[in-house]
């Protein structure tokens, strides 16, 4: 059964935007993916989300073209990765949004309990969710870092657009 109706045909643009980006666990799932964290164990890991709740949100995020998944070597045996195609890349700065803002408006529950938006051309920590409020350049995927210190010690740079795959699952690709 569906967590709610499909808002997929609303007739305002936000609306069907929330059908595809209004869910808190699918948010987390592209913040991870973002980060390079695209392995269904580490995501699990890092979430603590049980597996059909990560599933279903992976599973809707390739259906609605944001990520695509990704062979990889597993000591021998091939997984599959998720990462983003360029419609989920695009979406960076509404992630990047809903942090900027909670950062302004919301209590944090600890001194490390923060995500930041640094712009890694300048080093600015950017209080705009697509632009850099340091120097004034676009922000992209390939120029944006987010910092998180509870997960690491400085800025982690973005993954990129899916890049060409490690290996092919049916073997050298033609
Ligand atoms: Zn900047």
């Amino acid at each position: 059964m569906p967590l709610r109706s499909d808002w997929s045909q609303r007739t305002c643009s936000l609306a069907r935007g929330l059908d595809v980006l209004g869910d808190p666990w699918g948010m987390l799932v592209l913040r991870e993916v973002f980060f390079g964290n695209g392995r269904f164990d580490a995501m699990k890991s890092r979430l603590g989300a049980a597996d059909s709740v990560l599933s279903k949100r992976l599973q809707d995020l390739v259906d609605a073209g944001l990520l695509t998944r990704r062979p990889y070597d597993d000591g021998g045996r091939t997984r599959q990765e998720y990462v983003l195609t360029d419609k989920g890349e695009d979406a960076l700065p509404v992630l990047n949004a809903v942090a900027i803002w909670s950062e302004k408006h919301l209590p944090a529950p600890s001194e490390q309990a923060h995500m930041y938006v640094v712009h890694t051309g300048c080093g600015a920590r950017t209080t705009s969710a697509d632009t850099c409020t340091g120097c004034g350049e676009r922000l992209t995927v390939r120029n944006t870092s987010w910092h998180s210190p509870v997960r690491t010690p400085r800025p982690v740079p973005l993954a990129a657009a899916a890049p060409a795959p490690a290996i092919h699952p049916n073997g050298p690709a033609a």
